[in-house]
């Protein structure tokens, strides 16, 4: 994880509560999260596409069970090491650095967003976080 002498756990430390794998207006994919995750659960995009996601207009995005959760999540997310991108950034989303009370809005759903948080810093590590591409290799 890039640090830039800034310490992640000040900022976000996931309990693993699921709260965000589940609802919200869903989990959108594109080309890269498809192939990866295919790979990863031994399969073909064609084969992954038709059997887990489902199409939300022109998007493609992870189906969700009758409970709401998404359809990877067993008491955690079962496809983390390939995760799609969206759910890689949380909660270090651009849109922290366009207004930072976002953040705050965002953790009344995450518990392990912190809140008592340098905005300075904050932004600073998103800006990392972006320039790292959150992670992909
Ligand atoms: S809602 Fe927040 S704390 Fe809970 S699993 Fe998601 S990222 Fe982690
Ligand atoms: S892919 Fe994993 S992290 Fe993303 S919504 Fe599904 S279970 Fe949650």
């Amino acid at each position: 994880m890039p640090s830039d002498n800034i310490d992640p756990i000040a900022l976000f430390e996931c309990r693993q509560c699921g709260r965000c794998c589940n609802g919200y207006g869903g989990t959108y994919l594109d080309n890269r999260d498809i192939q990866r995750i295919a790979k990863f659960i031994d399969t073909d995009p064609a084969g992954f596409t038709d059997r887990f996601c489902k199409m939300s207009g022109q998007r493609l995005l992870l189906a969700q069970r009758k409970d709401g959760y998404c359809i990877f999540w067993d008491q955690l997310c079962t496809i983390h090491p390939v995760k799609p991108l969206m759910c890689r950034k949380w909660p270090f989303l651009e849109s922290i650095l366009v207004d930072p009370a976002n953040w705050l809005i965002m953790a009344d759903s995450c518990p392990g967003i912190k809140t008592e948080v340098d905005t300075e810093i904050l932004k600073r590590f998103v800006r990392l976080m972006r320039s790292c591409n959150w992670y992909y290799p």
